[in-house]
């Protein structure tokens, strides 16, 4: 499996059987699961989409968007009970975009499900962490 690493990005192959342990980057040492959504831009977006074995799921977001900062937390929760079988991802449209253009965000918070650089399923507004949850496997189940 390759596994993109949140602190530098650089790939790192982990065998199939060590996922349910931790892994450290072979370039930079450091914790390669989190536990905690990463945040991207314009420049790193497809890359990390497309050179991701597992699943990306992007959160499309704003600093003035209040449904946003709610989904925050939540986000973060669903990541560390997740990241072993979903990437977590976040896009501040502000700052992203040409990502956000690309994708046609019109509303957000949109969710987004990526595997292999192709959009698998979306989702627009805030859901509890249960509803979440539940969603993403719905999603993961379209792969
Ligand atoms: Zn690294």
């Amino acid at each position: 499996m390759h596994y993109t690493c949140p602190s530098c990005g650089a790939i790192n192959r982990i065998p199939d059987d060590k996922q349910q342990q931790q892994g450290t980057c072979g370039r930079c040492k450091s914790d390669l699961f989190t536990g905690h959504p990463l945040e991207l831009n314009d420049a790193d977006f497809q890359r990390f989409i497309a050179k991701n074995d597992l699943p990306v799921l992007v959160d499309f977001w704003a600093s003035w968007c209040g449904p946003c900062k709610m989904m925050a937390p939540i986000f973060t929760q669903v990541c560390g009970q997740m990241q072993h079988k979903v990437r977590f991802a976040k896009v501040n449209t502000e700052v992203a975009q040409h990502t956000s253009a690309q994708f046609a965000i019109r509303s957000i918070p949109t969710l987004i499900l990526f595997h292999q650089g192709r959009e698998v399923d979306r989702l627009a507004g805030a859901l509890p962490a249960p509803q979440l949850t539940q969603w993403i496997n719905q999603a993961l189940s379209k792969i």
